[in-house]
């Protein structure tokens, strides 16, 4: 007989069986009462079994009442235990990676909370006994609370990468992104170029016009590289004055335009404090660029670049620098005078 066949056939025996039991008790044949003798007889609930055994051979009458809580207590919460347990096992796996995600970066204080609370939740989930607390409710009161901490971590993981005074990406988004350009790049074959540019006798704007007309230059700058760089390119805050672009599937050449381009829009501007209402007047920047040779190790790309803005910076200022430069020092400069 095959497997199908036998399934058939016992299935016939147990619902004869239950039918006849169900006729025996005096009850109707309701889908639930019919459910609850069908699991009795398939033996695989051994509580239901033991329960059913004594109130049988307690002689107790069964009504719609009865087989309705046996059905609820034995076959129902089971059942809406197991989905529980899955989902708040799934939810747990999720919530563990991206916590693990961002444990390096976060606030170690703040994800020790969420992790409680989210635990108490599960447990809660997992442990009701309260017969009025439905399934659904309780999913959806974990579903609220694992979008809230969701987007909770996304906040703090956008945070976590931002400049606080510019919005741009910070130090650390600059060597999360250089690694992915990189890992793109030794895919591709193509390209990748980098600039360091620092805004000239930055410290004589704080010292002339007040720390908030230096902040309004800094955020000024992150603003005019930002419109000055495409699609790709990311520009980061690299330190106080000092901002990176990442440059994919760009040459050197291209790159040193593109620099030459920042450097002649930042030439351009005629700044004014906001505050003070003072003419702060000409800001200059010099950068540094360097291509990224596959294979080396990052830190010698931004070594190269940050070289070259040296060799800028000595060279007078507002220039550009790249790292073809530092193997003929001072053409530049010296051409420009
Ligand atoms: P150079 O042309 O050689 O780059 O000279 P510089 O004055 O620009 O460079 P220096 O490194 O001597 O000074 C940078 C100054 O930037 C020092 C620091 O106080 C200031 N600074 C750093 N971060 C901030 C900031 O967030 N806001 C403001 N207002 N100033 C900052
Ligand atoms: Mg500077
Ligand atoms: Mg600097």
């Amino acid at each position: 007989m095959t497997q199908q066949a036998e399934y058939q056939q016992k299935s016939r025996v147990l619902s004869r069986q239950t039918l006849a039991l169900i006729e025996e008790l005096g009850i109707s044949a309701s889908p639930v009462n019919f459910s609850v003798f069908y699991s009795y007889f398939e033996e695989t609930n051994d509580d239901l079994v033991t329960a059913i055994d004594i109130l049988r051979s307690n002689n107790r009458a069964f009504d719609d009442l009865q087989c309705h809580e046996l059905h609820q207590r034995y076959v129902q919460q089971p059942r809406e235990q197991e989905t529980i347990e899955t989902h708040t096992a799934d939810l747990r796996d999720q919530i563990d990676h991206v916590l693990d995600q961002f444990s390096k970066d976060g606030d170690q204080a703040y994800l020790a909370d969420v992790k409680n609370a989210l635990n108490a939740v599960l447990s809660a989930a997992n442990h009701s006994d309260d017969a009025n607390d439905h399934l659904e409710n309780r999913l959806d009161e974990i579903s609220s609370e694992v979008t809230r901490l969701r987007d909770d971590l996304e906040k703090m993981k956008n945070e976590a990468l931002t400049d606080g005074l510019t919005g741009i990406a910070n130090r650390k988004a600059f060597d999360e992104q250089l690694r992915n350009a990189a890992m793109t790049t030794m895919e591709s074959g193509q390209e990748l170029s980098m600039l360091l540019v620092d805004v000239d006798f930055f410290k004589r704007i704080n010292d002339n016009f007040g720390h908030q007309a230096g902040d309004q230059v800094i955020r000024l700058m992150a603003n005019t590289l930002t419109q000055n760089v495409k699609g790709r390119d990311i520009t980061a805050r690299y330190g106080g004055e000092e901002f990176a672009v990442i440059l994919p599937d760009t040459k050197l050449d291209d790159a040193e335009t593109l620099a030459e381009n920042i450097r002649h829009t930042v030439e351009a501007l005629d700044v004014i404090s906001e505050n003070r209402s003072e003419v702060i007047g000409k800001i200059t920047v010099s950068v540094g660029v360097a291509c990224y040779q596959l294979g080396e190790p990052l830190a010698r790309m931004i070594e190269r670049a940050d070289q070259a803005l040296y060799l800028a910076k000595s060279g007078g200022r507002n220039l550009v620098m790249t790292e073809n430069d530092l193997l003929v020092p001072l053409k530049k400069s010296a051409a420009k005078a």
